[in-house]
């Protein structure tokens, strides 16, 4: 019966930020936590294949779509309890971000410009300049495949480098709390973090962030830059002139024209410095739906 309050066919590339994505077969905006709890329960036992999104922006959707259940997560509320944040998975990371610095919270001031949910940045641990999701995180509330809930502690769990335990595991990330510190700077690092954002990645075009991971001995952009590849394209797929470790969205962007650019990237930086580029961005192949 739950399917039947499901859209049809909902383009993806309506949530995601890189503009890219067929139809998902049912497609559900959840606003509460029961409605998760339904939802990941019902679709579980039916086995049907769920995906939890938050706002799409590391994510490449296949062209033709998510054959299966896409729960688009809306769940916003957050409280503070002195220098504890408790947070809803589907809250702006980029708001919290804002929101503390202002009120003199040091610890998650990157977070600032990052346009992520809280629940993907904790599950892909985002972070910048030197700071990561994980450091000023206490606990995770967690959503089981039946349901239940979980409380994990952060020495419970692994994280490093654009890594989390919860990419191991199959249910939600529902609650997050931060444990922050009293800083008088935090509004101006904030802020000063934003203008370099703005200054150095290309913010209006349609992308999903640094496409590769960094390598041990250099970033992934200045190698990609060093073998002059900024500008290179595929159909409307361009490795940005801005900042060589985005591949923007130009205009009809496909998702197999950024599959076969991000190769040929991997290929030519590969010929010229020996160094192999992982992939960042999370790809969603319908086959494996
Ligand atoms: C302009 C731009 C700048 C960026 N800058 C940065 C940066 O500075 N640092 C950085 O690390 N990243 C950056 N990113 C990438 C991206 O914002 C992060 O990886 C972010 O953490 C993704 O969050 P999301 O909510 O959009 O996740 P989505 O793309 O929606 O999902 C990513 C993955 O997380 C899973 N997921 C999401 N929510 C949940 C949940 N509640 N429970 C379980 N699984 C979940 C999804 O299933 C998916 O596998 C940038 C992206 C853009 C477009």
């Amino acid at each position: 019966m739950w399917l039947e309050r499901c859209n049809k066919n909902k383009l993806l590339k309506e949530i995601s930020t890189f503009g890219i994505g067929g139809p998902a077969r049912w497609f559900l905006e959840v606003n509460t936590v029961e409605l998760l709890q339904e939802a990941i329960c019902q679709a579980d036992q039916a086995k049907i294949p769920y995906l939890i999104v938050g706002k799409g922006s590391n994510t490449l959707f296949d062209d033709r779509g998510f054959n299966g259940l896409v729960l688009l997560n809306k769940i916003s509320f957050m409280q503070e309890e002195e220098n504890l944040i408790h947070v809803s998975s589907g809250y702006s990371f980029s708001l919290l971000g804002a929101q503390t610095a202002k009120k003199g919270w040091s610890g998650l001031e990157f977070a600032s410009g990052i346009p992520a949910t809280v629940g993907g940045a904790v599950y892909m641990n985002a972070g910048a300049g030197g700071h990561e999701t994980c450091d000023h995180l206490l606990r995770v509330t967690y959503m089981t495949t039946t349901g239940d809930m979980v409380t994990y502690n952060k020495e419970e769990l692994q994280f490093s480098y654009r890594f989390s335990s919860f990419q191991t595991m199959k249910g939600a990330i529902v609650i997050a709390t931060f444990e922050l510190l009293r800083n008088q700077e935090a509004r101006n690092q904030q802020l000063a973090m934003i203008d370099y954002r703005t200054r150095t990645q290309p913010y209006g075009d349609k992308s999903a962030g640094c496409v590769f991971r960094n390598p041990k001995a250099a970033s992934a952009g200045a190698l990609i830059e060093q073998c002059g590849l900024k500008g290179l394209k595929v159909g409307d797929a361009e490795v940005s002139t801005l900042h060589a470790n985005f591949i923007v969205n130009k205009g009809c962007a496909t998702a197999r024209d950024v599959l076969e650019l991000a190769r040929l990237v991997q290929n030519k930086v590969h010929e010229a410095t020996g160094v192999e580029l992982e992939m960042e961005i999370r790809c969603q192949p319908y086959e494996n739906t």
